[in-house]
């Protein structure tokens, strides 16, 4: 079944979708904030939607910017760093790509006197001064609870395809995940595997290794973003099970979504990039001030043994039901989805 055909959402308008944020709308704010973007491989949110929200959010208010990306590189994320810094920039947020990469990058920032965020993924051991992500346990258990739904009351063997294990976020997701599902008796692990820097390419053949041990006796998987759920799906579709094998994910790409509405996924995770992307401008804008930004809490980082202050926002569960709610938040239009297959 063609994605367009089960598209209730395509009725909807593009008014409100995209976000254009303006040009220049706020107050002129003093200093440069700097972001750094991780890869293009582990999904596609980084370039397709977190980049274009945070270019907006940071013309809104009238701050000048540079978004760079790493390109699964950490040595390029020091050298991006390192002229970042150069350049005048003097609120520097990253992605990191690990946690002793991103530490070393804080550190050398913090001593030339730039003020440092994690942007998504907490690094542990780092020295940042902020951190502004979603909630990642609470990803996690959704997804579980969206497993849970679609596999219904019945026997099923599970298999886990968890994020890269230097990623702070999978090990958070799949803990919350796992908080749910094993819990109910009538499911076995038959698998789990990480996959390395969330390569969705590397995963089709991990997810084909695990297929093929588990006999293909499969009925459910985890899979913890979109990028991932689509490596499963293309295994699945080989094997005649796609549709049939409920999947999750995260990010709510249009790849996600148009296979939530194919039937061949069973939910996604939206973690609105306009609303991070936001909550970012507004803690960099008072960094930049010298002021302190409003955080909503803290989070522990074992590894540095201290509390970060935070801003964790809350996630929300997407299923074919409630596609339309991505559109409806302005982060997607409806034509983005509609010009599937
Ligand atoms: C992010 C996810 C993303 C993954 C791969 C995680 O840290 O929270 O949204 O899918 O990295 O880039």
């Amino acid at each position: 079944m063609g994605a367009t055909l089960a598209l209730s959402a395509c009725g909807g308008s593009d008014s409100s979708g995209g976000s254009d944020g303006g040009n220049g709308g706020g107050d002129k704010v003093e200093g440069k904030i700097g972001v750094i973007l991780p890869d293009t491989k582990s999904s596609v949110r980084w370039e397709s939607a977190d980049k274009p929200a945070l270019e907006a959010a940071f013309k809104a208010a009238g701050v000048k910017y540079d978004v760079q990306n790493a390109e699964g590189d950490a040595d390029k994320m020091q050298t991006i760093a390192d002229g970042m810094i150069t350049d005048g920039v003097t609120v520097l947020a990253i992605v990191n790509l690990d946690s002793d990469s991103g530490a070393a990058i804080e550190e050398k920032a913090k001593s030339q006197g730039v003020k440092t965020i994690d942007y998504d993924r907490l690094t542990l051991g780092g020295s940042a001064d902020v951190y502004i992500s979603y909630d990642n346990s609470k990803v996690g258990a959704l997804q579980g609870e969206g497993l849970e739904k679609c596999l219904g009351d019945k026997d099923a063997n599970i298999v886990y395809l968890n994020g890269s294990p230097t990623d702070n976020n999978a090990t958070l997701f799949s803990q919350g995940a796992h908080s749910i599902l094993d819990k109910n008796a009538k499911y076995k692990k038959v698998g789990e595997q990480a996959v390395p820097d969330w390569d969705n390419e590397q995963a089709v053949t991990i997810f084909e290794q695990l297929y093929t041990k588990a006999d293909g006796k499969i009925d459910g998987v985890y899979a913890a973003n979109d990028g991932l759920a689509g490596a499963v799906i293309s295994i699945l579709d080989k094997n005649g099970q796609a549709g049939k094998v409920p999947v999750t994910g995260q990010d709510a790409t249009v790849e996600g979504l148009q296979n939530i509405l194919k039937g061949d996924q069973c939910m996604t995770i939206q973690k609105s990039a306009t609303g991070q992307a936001k909550a970012l401008a507004e803690t960099a804008i008072a960094m930049v001030k010298g002021d302190k930004p409003e955080t909503t809490g803290t989070v522990e980082d074992e590894t540095g043994k201290r509390e970060v202050p935070a801003i964790l926002l809350d996630p929300v569960s997407i299923t074919k039901d409630n596609v339309k709610a991505v559109i409806d938040s302005g982060d997607m239009k409806a034509s983005d989805l509609c010009t599937g297959d």
